[in-house]
C-alpha cells in the first residue's frame, strides 16, 4: 500500500469505525457462533500474493463482526465496563503511527516525559497522595502505565518479595533466595480478583485469602490474626492486596483498618481498585480511599470506566527503587547518557518494550476536562437499581457500589440461572454471574457511554419478561412431572456449569 491509498482507506476506515460505534446498538450483542466457525471461511495457508484492499475491507463483516462480542453496545452488561472515546481512538492512532518503543528516556523522550507527567495529573485527579508522584520535592515514588491490572499486582508483589528476601539476607546472608522465598506468604479476601491469585502462583508465594465481612470487606482484625498465626508458624508476611471495588458486586476492603497493621508488620500495601479507581476522580467517593496514605502501591485501570481503550492501566509505587532492584537489567545497548539521570521505565515493569500509551491517556483528559468525566461517572447504575426494586419477584442482594448492581429472582438458585441462561441465548444483552455464598447472582453494569434511560428500560423488559417464563417453568414443579423437572434442571445444570466455568474469570 502506497501512501496515497492508505490516506484514502485510512479514512474510509474512520468512517466505518464512526458506523459502527454510532450504530451499534442495533446488532445483537453477542454473536451466534459455534467455535471453529471461521475455519471454513478462511483459506489454509497465508496467501502467496498480495490480496485486494476492497476484498480485505469486505471480509471485516463477513467474517470478523459475526463473531464479535459488541462491548460498545449499549445492551452490553457483562464483565465491567471497557470504554472507548473518540479522543482515546485518535491517540492510538498516533502512537500506532509513531510505534516507538520507549523502554528507555532515550529511546523516546517523549513517550517517557508524557507519561511521568500525565501519571501525576491522574493522581491528582484520583487524590493520591504526593508520595505517588513523579515531581514532589518529598517523593521517591510516580505512576506508570502497565497493560493490565494482572501485570500491576504481579509487579507489585514481585517487588515485595524482592525486597523482603534482601532483608533476609541480612541476618541469614548464606540461605538460598529459594528457601527464603518458600517462607513468604502474601494476603488478600476471598473476594480478591483471580488475578491476585495467579500472582501467587507465578512468583510461589503463598497466598492465603480471608474470610470478608457481612459487607464483604476485608478487616483488619482478620488480617492481624492471619498474620499472628503464619508468624507463629514460621512463616514471613510480606505483602496484602486490598481490593477496592470487588468483582462479583463491587465490595470495598477497611483500608484505614488494614494499612495500620500493614505498617506495623512491614508488609507492603497494595491496592486494586481496578473498576473503581475512575470513581475516585469525583471526591465524594474518596471515603473509600481512607487510609490510602499507608499504601505502598495502586493501581486502577482507567480503560476500564474512564473512556480511555484497553490497554491502559495506572500502577503507582511509592518507591521507584523498590521496583529498579526487583527489574533492573543493565545491558550495554541500553544505557544511554543520561542513565541514571532521567526515567527508564524499563526497570518498573515485566517486559522491555512498550507502547506510546499516554498518549490516548492525555487526549482523553484534556477532551474532557475533569468536571466532564466526573458528570460521566456520576451517570450510575440507578435507574436500573430502582427498576428492580420495584418488581417484588426480584431481590438485590448487596448493595449497589457505584455502577454495579447485582440481582437474582427470589427463591431457589435455579430460577436465576435459568434466566440467565434464557437471556444469555437470546443474545439481545449480555449478562454474567457471580456467587454470594450460596447464592447465584446476576450483574449489571453499564458499559457503554452511548446507554439511554430507553436502553436500560428496554433490556429491562426483556429480563422481566423472560422472568416470567423462568417463573412458567417452576409451575411445572408439580407432583408427577417432577423427574422431567429434575431431568430438566440437570441438562441445564450441566450447560450452565460449562458457561459459569467460562465466565467467571470476569472481565
Ligand atoms: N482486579 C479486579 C478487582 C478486577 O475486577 C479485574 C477485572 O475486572 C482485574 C483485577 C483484572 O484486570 P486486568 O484485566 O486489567 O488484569
Amino acid at each position: 500500500m502506497e501512501p496515497e491509498e492508505y490516506r484514502q482507506r485510512g479514512k474510509e476506515m474512520v468512517d466505518y469505525i464512526c458506523q459502527y460505534l454510532s450504530n451499534v446498538r442495533e446488532r445483537r450483542v453477542t454473536p451466534d457462533v459455534q467455535p471453529g466457525y471461521m475455519r471454513a471461511q478462511l483459506p489454509d495457508s497465508a496467501p502467496m500474493d498480495p490480496d485486494s484492499w476492497d476484498n480485505i475491507f469486505g471480509d471485516i463483516e463477513k467474517i470478523i463482526m459475526p463473531g464479535v462480542v459488541h462491548w460498545q453496545s449499549p445492551h452490553m452488561h457483562a464483565y465491567f465496563p471497557a470504554l472507548t472515546s473518540w479522543p482515546s481512538l485518535l491517540g492510538d492512532m498516533l502512537a500506532d503511527a509513531i510505534n516507538c518503543l520507549g523502554f528507555t528516556w532515550a529511546s523516546s523522550p517523549a513517550c517517557t516525559e508524557l507519561e511521568m507527567n500525565v501519571m501525576d495529573w491522574l493522581a491528582k485527579m484520583l487524590g493520591l497522595p504526593d508520595k505517588f508522584l513523579h515531581h514532589h520535592p518529598d517523593s521517591v515514588g510516580g505512576g506508570v502505565l502497565q497493560s493490565t491490572v494482572s501485570e500491576s499486582t504481579l509487579v507489585a508483589l514481585l517487588a515485595a518479595r524482592k525486597n523482603k528476601i534482601l532483608e533476609m539476607k541480612l541476618s541469614e546472608p548464606d540461605a538460598d533466595e529459594s528457601l527464603l522465598n518458600s517462607r513468604l506468604i502474601a494476603y488478600a479476601s476471598d473476594q480478591a480478583h483471580s488475578s491476585v491469585e495467579k500472582a501467587g502462583l507465578i512468583s510461589l508465594v503463598k497466598m492465603k485469602f480471608l474470610p470478608v465481612d457481612e459487607n464483604f470487606s476485608l478487616r483488619g482484625e482478620t488480617l492481624k490474626k492471619a498474620i499472628a498465626e503464619d508468624r507463629k508458624k514460621g512463616l514471613v508476611p510480606i505483602f496484602v492486596c486490598a481490593t477496592l471495588g470487588t468483582t462479583g458486586v463491587c465490595a470495598f476492603d477497611n483500608l484505614s483498618e488494614l494499612g495500620p497493621i500493614c505498617d506495623a508488620e512491614g508488609l507492603w500495601l497494595h491496592i486494586d481498585a481496578a473498576y473503581a479507581g475512575t470513581a475516585f476522580v469525583c471526591p465524594e467517593f474518596r471515603l473509600f480511599l481512607d487510609g490510602i496514605e499507608y499504601a505502598d502501591s495502586f493501581t486502577f485501570n482507567p480503560s476500564k470506566w474512564m473512556m480511555v481503550h484497553f490497554d491502559c492501566t495506572g500502577f503507582w509505587v511509592k518507591d521507584k527503587y523498590k521496583l529498579h532492584q526487583t527489574f533492573s537489567v543493565n545491558p550495554v545497548y541500553l544505557r544511554h547518557p543520561n542513565s541514571g539521570a532521567a526515567v527508564d521505565f524499563m526497570h518498573w515493569q515485566i517486559p522491555l518494550s512498550r507502547r506510546f500509551r499516554s498518549l490516548k491517556l492525555w487526549f482523553v483528559i484534556r477532551s474532557f476536562g475533569v468536571k466532564k468525566l466526573q458528570a460521566h461517572i456520576r451517570h450510575v447504575s440507578k435507574f436500573f437499581e430502582s427498576l428492580v426494586e420495584s418488581d417484588p419477584l426480584f431481590e438485590i442482594p448487596a448493595k449497589r457500589h457505584l455502577g454495579l448492581v447485582v440481582f437474582r429472582l427470589k427463591g431457589p438458585n435455579w430460577l436465576t440461572e435459568k434466566l440467565l441462561k434464557e437471556l444469555s441465548s437470546s443474545g439481545k444483552l449480555f449478562l454474567v454471574p457471580a456467587a454470594i455464598h450460596d447464592k447465584f447472582i446476576i450483574r449489571f453494569t453499564v458499559t457503554s457511554q452511548f446507554t439511554t434511560r430507553e436502553d436500560i428500560l428496554q433490556d429491562w423488559n426483556i429480563i422481566q419478561h423472560t422472568a416470567m417464563v423462568a417463573k412458567k417453568f417452576k409451575g411445572e414443579e408439580k407432583p408427577g412431572s417432577d423427574a422431567c423437572v429434575v431431568g430438566k434442571v440437570l441438562l441445564y445444570y450441566v450447560n450452565l456449569i460449562f458457561t459459569f466455568i467460562s465466565n467467571t474469570n470476569i472481565g
